[in-house]
């Protein structure tokens, strides 16, 4: 086994370990959590399968866990796949036909079906129903096939990018926002007691404070700090140890990586504090726009250190004050 291959393994383990499995262990996004326990004992009263749901924001949020604790809370069973691996018509129906009454189908980054894989589901999620194609040429002929009633749950980070067809279908929406750092701390301090790791309060709020807003980097960052508290510490987790081991990871104060502290060097430095297009900045610092887009610039915006208008990206002064760079009258360098 090779040691990429042991972390993948030791991530998941990990992750099984502290991802919550009922709505009462979700902290956070109260508002979805409380339509959701009404919609689940709606559904499970009603004896009918709970309507199809999306689920968007950007990555780490608990898009995947909900859909597991949805599961769990219906007392079904989950089917997961996502939008890139559904290439044909006829993997999509492989899955649909396995479900059984009432069942999960969980579709991550359902913004990259195929389009006609994504065509194909329409039917299904709205009359339970799929049409098959057998043969070729002339003696090509649609066979119709009935499926057990289910509920699709569809995540995506982009949901700009859904076409309005499937977004109609889904009767339940959930928009998943940046957590606030209160209840980040609970997050950690409970990953902390669930892995048996001793915690000070203080150093729960200043790993959460270096989350971006976010339970799988604030994880990430308690595996992290563990890992610093146990060969420097005892294994105890405290303030010092914890700063110590964030600026080893070049995470500053306001919880900003590498990456978001180049986006915002280069607006700057580069492109005057811009406006600059998102594809500009992609190429100068070397990633990806859609990452960018996605991953990065959601936070920056939140909290305010980049805006968007219709020209480009601009940085505020607070991405100013922030890299310790004076802005001048012309709002030049
Ligand atoms: P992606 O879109 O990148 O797949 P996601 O939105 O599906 O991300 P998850 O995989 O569900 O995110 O969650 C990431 C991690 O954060 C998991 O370890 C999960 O246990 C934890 N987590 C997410 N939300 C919460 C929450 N509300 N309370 C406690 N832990 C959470």
């Amino acid at each position: 086994m090779s040691a990429n291959v042991r972390e993948i393994d030791r991530d998941a383990e990990f992750d099984s370990q502290i991802r919550p499995q009922q709505l009462a262990a979700f902290a956070g996004q109260e508002k979805i959590v409380r339509n959701l326990q009404i919609f689940i004992k709606a559904a499970i009263m009603r004896d009918e399968s709970l309507d199809h749901v999306l689920l968007h924001g950007p990555p780490g949020l608990g898009k995947t866990t909900l859909a597991n604790i949805i599961t769990n809370e219906l007392g079904v069973s989950l089917k997961i796949t996502s939008g890139p691996v559904l290439d044909k018509p006829g993997d999509l129906a492989g899955l649909l036909t396995s479900l059984q009454e009432g069942d999960v189908l969980f579709i991550d980054e359902i913004h990259r079906l195929s389009p006609i894989v994504e065509e194909y589901l329409y039917s299904a999620m709205e009359d339970y129903k799929i049409d098959i194609m057998l043969d070729k040429g002339a003696s090509a002929r649609t066979v119709q096939i009935k499926l057990n009633p289910f509920t699709l749950i569809g995540a995506t980070t982009r949901s700009g990018l859904l076409t309005s067809p499937l977004r109609a279908r889904f009767g339940i929406q959930c928009h998943l926002q940046y957590y606030d750092n209160q209840t980040l701390t609970g997050i950690v301090e409970r990953s902390a007691s669930v892995l048996n790791v001793a915690i000070e309060h203080k150093a729960a709020v200043e790993i959460a404070s270096r989350s971006r807003g976010t339970p799988r980097i604030a994880n990430a960052l308690l595996r992290r700090v563990r890992d610093f508290a146990m060969i420097q510490n005892d294994g105890v987790i405290n303030p010092q140890i914890t700063r110590i081991a964030l600026d080893a990871l070049d995470i500053d104060k306001r919880g900003l990586d590498q990456m978001d502290n180049k986006i915002l060097n280069t607006i700057i430095q580069k492109f005057g504090g811009g406006p600059v297009g998102l594809g500009t900045i992609a190429t100068a610092v070397s990633e990806d726009a859609g990452t960018i887009e996605e991953v990065y610039e959601p936070f920056l915006i939140k909290e305010g250190f980049i805006k968007r208008t219709p020209r480009g990206r601009e940085a505020t002064p607070l991405a100013y004050e922030h890299l310790g760079i004076a802005i001048n009258r012309a709002g030049e360098l």
